[in-house]
């Protein structure tokens, strides 16, 4: 039985320091074998150093009679370097003249026992930093943390981020449903999250609004997991949230400023289109002319005796075209002053560049520009308001025509050219030979209310900018050694243009 359980019984004699008897298994547990003698140095030379003052300290005081009963461990060192651990149980024999006289016990072999519990220990370790990490995670990227039960309430709320606390106190046992204050305005999206949390999956970025500990509103977000116990019943879930009000706030603060901007980029069209209103009057009154002297040509060609039909046929064609022309003006002078949303679709910049042509030619005409345009044929296509980038070049065109005003010595000339840059990227310049811009202005010229004019705004450059930019592109003026400006646009190519 020693031998099976590694247990060894002896008793000790503590005036001559050594066993009056001991087992056999004690001797295999220092790793001896019982049949040789051994001597009692020799057995002590295998108790590890460490752990001799501590047997030395049980003896003196079961000597002394300090103590009856002792429970104590060692180490020995076994020949093969390996260490066995020993756990012992030792209380005093008391002679019959009242002195103690031996010590008897057990020396019990604890090496696995002890290498489980180190196991164990290790693994406890390990578990701990690995929640320690999870909660770094969990913590850094939420605000709080919280746990529901089978029935949805709150069972728990651990906050991190605020010392003054975000949350408001007494939400123990409610449902999210009761916490939340957007659940009238919002039905549709509570009645699937319930149904989410029913069918136990689970859910991501859920945004409500509820109110923080002092009663301001709050916008929230979370996500949470649901967690079962080893049969897989379903205990609840976990999850973490974020006050994002602040984010929200941003978000609403720039969708009121695109609104803002959209509304100023309306009404300087509107501005525009009244300064062009002579312009588009006269490219409407000449097709309206021409389609008169057709009409009246024509009843002449058929009033005759024999009517000639095919000069009859020529004249009415022509009205026709006439009257097609006026009618795209109106079209156009109509897109550019409705108030419509915008619209982005896969366009060809040289398609929005001549619809801006046929409505600037008689400006350009009546300050005697002559317009030059350089379109690259083959353009990929760009998405894009086609309004909007109307405006644009409008604008560009409407302001070199004004720089050249003044231009007396040299032809007024305006190049509008369309290409492709290094990056494949479509690039519209607008190039005039005006009384250009001064160097200290030119870093400027596109922020708001920058003008030089008495009666300008300095708005025109600064909406093509926003305009731009809200088209993934980039506005910039060019500084060039001839005179005049140039502004130029780059516009990203449309992904599908792409593939
Ligand atoms: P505004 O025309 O109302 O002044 P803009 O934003 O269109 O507003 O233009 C701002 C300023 O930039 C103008 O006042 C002018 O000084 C300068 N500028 C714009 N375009 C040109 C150009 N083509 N040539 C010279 N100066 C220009």
């Amino acid at each position: 039985a020693q031998h099976l359980t590694h247990t060894g019984s002896w008793s000790w004699d503590v005036h001559g320091l050594d066993f009056v008897y001991r087992s056999a298994e004690v001797d295999r547990l220092f790793g001896f074998n019982p049949q040789e003698p051994v001597s009692i140095e020799t057995i002590r030379s295998r108790i590890h150093p460490e752990d001799l003052p501590r047997l030395q300290e049980v003896q003196r005081q079961a000597r002394e009679k300090e103590q009856e009963r002792f429970e104590y461990d060692f180490r020995v060192l076994l020949p093969d370097g390996g260490i066995r651990r020993i756990h012992s149980v030792a209380h005093v024999v008391v002679a019959s003249d009242g002195k103690v006289s031996e010590l008897i016990g057990t020396h019990m072999d604890v090496t696995d026992q002890h290498a489980a519990r180190e196991r164990l220990e290790n693994t406890l370790v390990a578990l701990r930093e690995s929640e320690q990490r999870f909660r770094d995670y969990a913590e850094t990227a939420s605000d709080w943390l919280w746990e529901t039960g089978p029935d949805h309430r709150v069972t728990r709320l651990s906050e991190h981020t605020s010392t003054a606390g975000i949350l408001a106190t007494g939400l123990i046992d409610l449902l999210r449903w009761e916490i939340a204050c957007d659940v009238e305005d919002e039905p549709e999206k509570w009645r699937q999250h319930r149904a989410t949390l029913q069918a136990h999956q689970p859910f991501r970025d859920l945004v409500y609004r509820t109110v923080n500990r002092t009663g301001s509103p709050i916008y929230v977000r979370t996500s949470g997991k649901p967690f079962f116990d080893g049969n897989g019943n379903f205990l609840g879930y976990r999850g973490v949230s974020t006050d994002i009000t602040a984010i929200i706030r941003a978000d609403q603060a720039e969708q009121d400023l695109r609104k803002a901007q959209a509304e100023l980029a309306h009404v300087t069209r509107v501005t525009t289109l009244g300064e062009l209103t002579t312009s588009i009057a006269h490219e409407i009154n000449q097709p309206l002319a021409a389609i008169l002297t057709n009409a009246d040509a024509c009843i002449g060609w058929m009033a005759r005796e024999a009517p000639d039909l095919a000069e009859a046929r020529s004249s009415v064609e022509w009205i026709i075209e006439d009257a097609i022309r006026a009618s795209e003006v109106i079209r156009s002078v109509r897109a550019l002053a409705k108030k419509g949303e915008i619209e982005m679709v896969p366009l060809d910049i040289n398609d929005v560049v001549r619809d801006v042509i046929a409505l600037i030619t008689r400006e350009l005409v009546s300050h005697r520009v002559t317009l030059r345009t350089e379109l690259t044929a083959v353009l990929p296509r760009i998405l894009g308001d086609r309004i909007q980038l109307q405006q644009v070049i409008i604008n560009l065109v409407m302001n070199g025509i004004e720089a050249m005003d003044a231009i007396t010595d040299r032809p007024r000339e305006l190049l509008i050219k369309s290409s492709k840059d290094d990056l494949g990227r479509v690039q519209l310049a607008v190039a005039d030979c005006g009384v250009g811009i001064a160097e200290k202005d030119a870093d400027h010229v596109l922020d708001p209310f920058f003008t030089t004019k008495s009666s300008g705004l300095g708005m025109g450059l600064s909406i093509c900018r926003s305009i731009v930019e809200a088209h993934g592109g980039r506005l910039s003026f060019l500084q060039k050694d001839e005179p005049g400006a140039t502004f130029q646009f780059v516009l990203p190519v449309h992904k599908e243009a792409i593939q």
